[in-house]
């Protein structure tokens, strides 16, 4: 079989599934990876019957609704590239607005926690392309790095602190596969990044993220929902499960059988449990000024957004979709 046969085969078998651009994408995603050739000058390449087999089975799958990124064992999420399996959501585009949204945010303000002397500089970060491989330079951008030269004259109680403690802290609650803790760290590397999951197993996904993009992360395995945090944080960070019961029949077959109901759904009848908890813990566990930053469930923007009226600040987002997404707020 050639490559060219293969490719319509491909597209014969999965038509029912998938829409023919996704088609076309996860076929030259697969076909690098397992060939390791660029398809559109190859033709005429003749698959070898370990490839036809490899092939075969990555059909079988795709065929059952098993996400291609879960396949592969990777994705990318703000142009950078990270480990996924069962254990962790596979990232959304919205979440890669919330973390742009935090990043601008904090870089415009970090001076104001915890009286940081911020400085910007250029940097360049990878954006991984699936298409080219991992060494492709898609888009630069700007690194906001943060000295840890400080100004000594603001701190929470009045006090001088030492340089290290002055060091602005961000929480991710429900950290998955650690996407958004990794990216603000590598944004971010003078602030101290911690990040918790109910998961064992989906932060071993994280460490391994982690490690991947060479960046120091506080992960611990905590129940959010019935425990009480340790330390204060100048941000908390969190895109928790937020999809109520009632919603079970909108989501795809291929999310529900897939992908961790645990990071999707929320463990009680209220969907809004996790954003009480972030609301009322603020109060005890964040400092002043501190921000928060929130994917929240479309349906519900007002009634997140009422959980947070002590805050001086509180705003309601939306997505590039037009729905309510986010919550910003600032005690
Ligand atoms: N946005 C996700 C979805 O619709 C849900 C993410 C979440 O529950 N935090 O699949």
């Amino acid at each position: 079989m050639t490559i060219f046969e293969f490719k319509n085969l491909f597209k014969k078998e999965l038509s029912k599934r998938y829409s023919e651009s996704e088609l076309s994408f996860i076929y030259s995603v697969f076909i690098k990876k397992i060939l390791g050739i660029n398809p559109l000058s190859n033709i005429h390449y003749q698959l070898s019957i370990n490839e036809k087999t490899q092939i075969s089975n990555l059909i079988s799958e795709l065929k059952i609704g098993k996400p291609y990124q879960q396949i592969l064992g990777e994705t990318e999420f703000y142009g950078m590239r990270f480990f996924v399996d069962e254990n962790v959501l596979i990232p959304r585009p919205e979440t890669e607005e919330l973390v742009e949204f935090a990043i601008n945010e904090l870089r415009d303000s970090s001076y104001e926690l915890r009286g940081l002397s911020c400085e910007v500089r250029d940097s360049k970060i990878q954006r991984f392309d699936f298409a080219q491989g991992d060494k492709s330079l898609k888009q630069e951008a700007n690194i906001s790095t943060c000295h840890s030269e400080r100004s000594r004259r603001i701190s929470v109680t009045g006090k001088k602190q030492e340089a290290k403690s002055q060091k602005p802290t961000i929480l991710d609650i429900g950290t998955g596969s650690g996407i958004i803790a990794i990216v603000l760290k590598k944004y971010f590397p003078d602030f101290e990044v911690s990040a918790m999951d109910i998961s064992e197993n989906a932060l071993k996904i994280a460490r391994k993220n982690a490690e991947l993009h060479n960046v120091e992360i506080n992960f611990f395995c905590q129940d959010f929902l019935n425990s009480e945090l340790n330390e204060k944080y100048d941000v908390i960070i969190s895109n928790p499960p937020y999809i109520g019961i009632d919603e079970t029949s909108e989501i795809s077959d291929s999310v529900k059988d897939f992908e961790p109901n645990i990071a999707l759904f929320s463990p009680t009848s209220d969907p809004l449990i996790f954003y009480r908890k972030i609301a009322k813990d603020a109060e005890n566990f964040l400092n002043k000024n501190g921000m928060i930053f929130l994917e929240i469930n479309q349906k519900a923007g007002q009634k997140t957004l009422e959980l947070f009226k002590n805050f001086k600040e509180k705003h309601l987002l939306k997505d590039l979709s037009g729905n309510d997404r986010f919550i910003f707020a600032v005690l």
